[in-house]
């Protein structure tokens, strides 16, 4: 079981079944990623959706004025399939995970690997590039 969260903490995941033959470590160059992510690629573990878990925990204020809800998470849905929706912590604003709706992927959950909690628990992933 690999387990993870946003800066804040407030929202938690855990991943089951870390073996599962969908697990693969994807580093993605796209336009896109690099405006999500802010730096030059981004690294996320792909995940089966019936592997991925959120768990809301603690209360912890907003950091970003306006996006404290009821609920502790937000979508941006992107006009590309590739990308599908986005789903942002609404405390902290960190991505938590993407839903690819892209044909071939669906029911697939990316997550990106800082998120995780022990980051070397993914170290031997089979790794792929996508540009
Ligand atoms: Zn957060
Ligand atoms: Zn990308």
């Amino acid at each position: 079981m690999l387990t993870g969260s946003c800066l804040c903490t407030v929202n938690k995941y855990t991943i089951i079944n870390k073996d599962a033959a969908v697990f693969r470590k994807i580093i993605c160059h796209c336009a896109r990623c690099r405006k999500i992510s802010g730096e030059y690629t981004t690294t996320n573990i792909v995940v089966p959706k019936t592997s991925f878990k959120l768990t809301r925990v603690s209360k912890w204020p907003s950091l970003v004025p306006g996006l404290l809800k009821s609920t502790h998470t937000f979508n941006a849905v992107l006009p590309d399939d590739k990308h599908g929706h986005i789903c942002f912590c609404s405390h902290c604003g960190s991505v938590l995970y993407r839903e690819s709706e892209m044909q071939g992927m669906r029911g697939l959950i990316f997550v990106p690997v800082g998120t995780l909690d022990d980051i070397d628990s993914v170290s031997d992933l089979r790794k792929e590039e996508w540009y």
